[in-house]
């Protein structure tokens, strides 16, 4: 992800109408009043999610090296999602679209993968994460790594994996609601100190400018650095804004779990891949452990986000496997089926 939001004013002010071309400003997503949730409104079972093979997915992505922009590691993880999403459902798009780089003449060649489940239901949540990996470690205390690419385990690695997970899990259990799993592409990829938000969120943007009209999800899921060993996991400032009602049945489902990344603090405004997806509309929620952005946290095993220490060795199965079974019990056991509120 890119930042902590101390340059929220200058995001709402001055980049926003920039990012989104028209000027005109956008009429602000629907805020319904938090209305009761109902319990337990699905009956299908909970499937089990395996998080020591959802781990194994992070080791894997980072043997293949850093997945940047152009390189042969992105090329080979975009293969690697593709047929895995393959063999899970046949309702797999690739969106190629192209980005220009920072150096003259540079051209990103870019590939959102999006893979759908239950495609004829009407109530639909939308699950994603970015699976590119940034290319400036420029967060490294060394200053000769800056340049380098990082290695991407949490930021980027970890919700792919678990969204990998889940897609198995929903091959061998089809869901009783809708559900597309949507990897994007070059969320990381910007110099906040160059041109700010231009260049991130670069797959997001593109979704939404050119998703069909008629596509439009009850509200989504973002996943973004969700599996340190000690992951605090709390409501973040824009997804309370933008989405009350599923924040709380989000965070409300994982104190029932008993879930222990999961806090009711707050957590103030981060600058993620829901932005593009709040200005679309679409109430959004961003799952993400946002003491790692900015090393705000103290612990020393904690302050690896965009440098070159970005490696499974931070990691825990079991805070992947919090994530995964708090998704997989909304899904199955939380979230309305087509004709019903929330
Ligand atoms: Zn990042």
């Amino acid at each position: 992800m890119t930042s902590r939001s101390r340059q929220i004013v200058i995001v709402a002010g001055i980049l926003l109408p920039t990012l989104w071309g028209c000027g005109k400003k956008e009429s602000p997503p629907s805020t319904p009043p938090a209305a009761k949730v109902q319990p337990s409104i699905a009956t299908a079972p909970v499937p089990p999610f395996d998080a020591n093979r959802a781990f194994a997915d992070i080791v894997r992505q980072v043997d293949m090296g850093p997945r940047v922009p152009n390189s042969p590691a992105h090329a080979k993880c975009v293969a690697w999602l593709d047929s895995s999403l393959l063999s899970c459902t046949q309702n797999v798009q690739l969106q190629h679209f192209t980005d220009p780089g920072y150096s003259p003449g540079e051209t990103l060649n870019l590939t959102n993968v999006i893979a759908s489940f239950n495609p004829s239901a009407t109530y639909r949540v939308l699950i994603l994460t970015h699976f590119d990996s940034r290319p400036w470690a420029d967060e490294d205390p060394n200053p000769a790594n800056h340049d380098k690419p990082i290695p991407a385990a949490n930021d980027g690695g970890s919700g792919t994996a678990v969204m990998l997970e889940l897609a198995r899990q929903m091959k061998l259990h089809p869901p009783p609601i809708g559900v597309d799993l949507f990897f994007d592409d070059g969320e990381d990829y910007g110099k906040y100190k160059v041109d700010g938000l231009d260049r991130y969120f670069l797959g997001v943007k593109y979704f939404v400018n050119n998703k069909p009209a008629d596509y439009n999800p009850r509200f989504d899921i973002l996943l973004d650095m969700v599996g340190d060993t000690n992951a605090d996991f709390e409501p973040e400032s824009n997804s309370v804004q933008s989405a009350p009602q599923y924040v709380d049945e989000i965070w409300n489902t994982a104190q029932q779990m008993g879930l222990s990344h999961f806090h009711t603090g707050h957590e103030s405004d981060i600058e993620d891949d829901h932005l593009p997806l709040i200005q679309a509309g679409i109430p959004s929620v961003d799952i993400i452990d946002g003491d790692l952005v900015g090393h705000v946290s103290t612990d020393p095993n904690r302050k690896y986000w965009h440098t070159m220490d970005d490696l499974p060795k931070h990691l825990a199965p079991s805070t992947l496997g919090e994530v995964g079974r708090l998704l997989l019990t909304l899904i199955y056991n939380r979230l309305p089926q087509d004709g019903q509120s929330l």
